[in-house]
């Protein structure tokens, strides 16, 4: 039995909503003691494009809230969404671009991305999302991979000055006319716009943007409509890709429509509830799984700021009256920080979605007991597979909630393969794989990755996993992320789990370091709870006589915080790259 396993099992009384997890669910479970499931397929499948996703519920809802972005000041009914996305999109055509082509968005989380999310579909452009962290190299490579024609961005962001860096790239924007730039080093690019009354020479003004198009534009995107295809490229979203030049997963209308559909039904969203998305919407989390996802059900979107502050997030919770709540671990372990310290009335919400990296069972609980989302599920899923996979139902039971991520999404197949390509039995780990509708179309431009990546329609996740009896998924590890000791293989979450015991642990991270006697050895990062100062061997000692001594880590480090992707995500990589600058590896990193 595992640690997560022991330790749940006296651990968890806490009164989450409990139900009929197994009714009318067995069908969710693996047949003949192989771990392959099949998702229910009860909902079809939709076949539709994103603009008429959007019209469907503009029809149902128009006056109702839509979204609110409170940095900005802004709310939209859903009429108003509809009228400033076709205003944009009437924009768009005037520049000359057309279904097929990528415009980029490098943005934080304003009103202008929305409406460049809702406006690109409209003519069937290719939205391009660029992360917010990124710099000028990966500006340039993100955009010439993909061949933007158009960029999207905001002026600025934190200590990212985004117009600089792009002008640094394309000096020429200084005497080019807006909409018609030719840059030696962005040989794609032609148009800029600027959220920005001030974009200086060479780009227009996001406003000027949306008061280019005339009639002639309004009237032409009917006849645009008509030509969208749901099986059409529409999103290209880099994968966060811990080492290696980025790729640009490609996906349809009909795998993230419907993805995000699936994901809303099963934390039960309608058009009553009010979805808090602190995620960013550079990534599927924010745009798929908020954005369309409260677009399927007419559900409104409250966005607490332009990045994710935890103070902010929790404001926009109690005044808005947000019943649903989304995050990574980090952004809830952060929140429930804030919380204690200075507490709001979060007495609206119910629900949430805890995702995109290991969920740790103490913040779980934390968060169904301190947050009011008793009916909090986890997802497990990638960008590649548009992106969930996995998902709790609001009513399984507690240890389940906590402690997998849920039953397999509808018209999915998964599979857990061994290193020989063979289905692996039940209860034993390794690759996780996904079949089906949610499937991206591929990497752009790069046919040998994605034929790496897809074999026989299967996507690859490079996840360890296990299935039990029951169909529940339990993520174990990356196939990269395992650490191999001495020919011992641990998985850094088990660790993970074990540390998080400790009172003083508020966040920890496990990798390994190479090492000239046992390959690698295990690290530890920890951040420690607010008042407390745990030390290494106090750490080490509380692992002592619990856990297999080859899994205690050899170097426990108290930081004050982690290295984190915008989505919150811990970069194992840089912890371990700091550790051997610090010298703490006797053997260079291989590879
Ligand atoms: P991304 O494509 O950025 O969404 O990253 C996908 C990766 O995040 C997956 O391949 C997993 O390694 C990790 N991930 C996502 N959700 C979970 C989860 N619930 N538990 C553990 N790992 C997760």
């Amino acid at each position: 039995m595992s640690i997560l396993n022991e330790s749940l099992a006296g651990r968890l009384s806490a009164p989450f909503a409990t139900g009929p997890a197994m009714s009318g669910r067995e069908e969710l479970a693996p047949r003949d003691g192989r771990s392959y499931v099949a998702g229910s397929r009860d909902r079809p499948l939709r076949h539709v494009t994103i603009p008429r996703l959007l019209r469907e519920t503009v029809a149902r809802y128009g006056p109702r809230d839509a979204a609110i972005f409170r940095a900005q000041g802004e709310r939209l009914s859903w009429y108003d969404l509809d009228r400033r996305v076709d205003a944009l999109a009437a924009g768009l055509l005037a520049l000359g671009l057309g279904k097929g082509d990528r415009v980029g968005i490098w943005s934080p989380n304003r009103v202008e991305w929305l409406l460049t999310q809702f406006a690109t579909a409209r003519i069937g452009a290719i939205l391009v999302n660029i992360n917010p962290a990124y710099q000028r190299a990966e500006l340039e490579f993100a955009l010439n991979k993909v061949g933007c024609a158009a960029l999207v961005l905001a002026e600025r962001f934190k200590a990212s000055e985004y117009l600089r860096m792009l002008r640094d790239l394309a000096p020429e924007m200084e005497r080019a006319e807006p909409g018609r730039l030719t840059a030696a080093r962005l040989p794609h690019l032609r148009a800029v716009a600027v959220m920005s009354d001030d974009p200086g020479p060479g780009a227009f003004s996001f406003d000027a943007l949306t008061r280019l198009g005339g009639p002639a534009q309004q009237l032409r995107l009917e006849a645009v409509d008509a030509t969208l295809d749901p099986d059409d490229a529409i999103n290209i979203q880099f994968t966060s890709g811990t080492t290696g030049a980025p790729k640009g997963a490609t996906l349809s209308h009909f795998n993230i429509v419907n993805n995000a559909g699936f994901v809303t039904d099963r934390i039960r969203l309608s058009e009553t509830d009010r979805l808090c998305i602190p995620v960013p919407l550079y990534h599927c989390f924010g745009m798929v799984m908020g954005v369309l996802g409260c677009v399927d059900k007419g559900a409104a979107m409250v966005f607490p700021g332009e990045g994710f502050e935890a103070g902010a997030t929790l404001d926009a919770v109690a005044a808005e009256r947000c019943t649903a709540l989304y995050g990574v671990p980090t952004m809830f372990t952060a929140m429930l920080e804030h919380q204690t310290a200075h507490p709001r009335d979060l007495g609206a919400l119910r629900t949430g979605i805890m995702a995109g990296a290991p969920c740790p069972v103490q913040v779980m609980e934390d968060v169904n007991n301190r947050m009011n989302m008793s009916e909090v599920t986890i997802c497990y899923g990638m960008t590649e597979t548009a992106p969930v996979s996995f998902q709790s139902f609001v009513d399984d039971t507690v240890e389940h909630r906590c402690a997998t991520v849920g039953r397999v999404h509808p018209h999915l197949e998964v599979k857990i393969i061994g290193p020989d390509g063979a289905t692996v039995p039940v209860g034993q780990a390794g690759e996780l794989c996904t079949r089906g509708y949610s499937v991206m179309k591929g990497y752009w431009g790069d046919p040998d990755l994605t034929a790496a990546a897809i074999r026989d329609g299967w996507m690859q996740t490079g996840d360890l996993a296990t299935l039990d009896e029951a169909g529940f998924c339990r993520i174990v590890g990356r196939v990269k992320d395992m650490i191999i000791r001495g020919g011992e293989n641990i998985y850094p979450r088990e660790i993970e789990e074990f540390l998080y015991r400790h009172p003083d642990v508020a966040q920890v991270q496990v990798f390994g370091i190479p090492d000239s006697k046992l390959g690698e050895v295990v690290c530890a990062w920890v951040v420690a709870a607010p008042g407390t100062s745990p030390g290494e061997e106090a750490l080490k000692a509380h692992c002592a006589g619990q856990i297999a001594h080859f899994k205690i880590p050899r170097h426990i480090l108290i930081v004050p915080e982690l290295p984190v992707t915008v989505t919150g995500k811990p970069q194992k990589f840089a912890m371990r790259d700091k550790m051997i600058e610090w010298g703490y590896s006797d053997r260079p990193a291989a590879g």
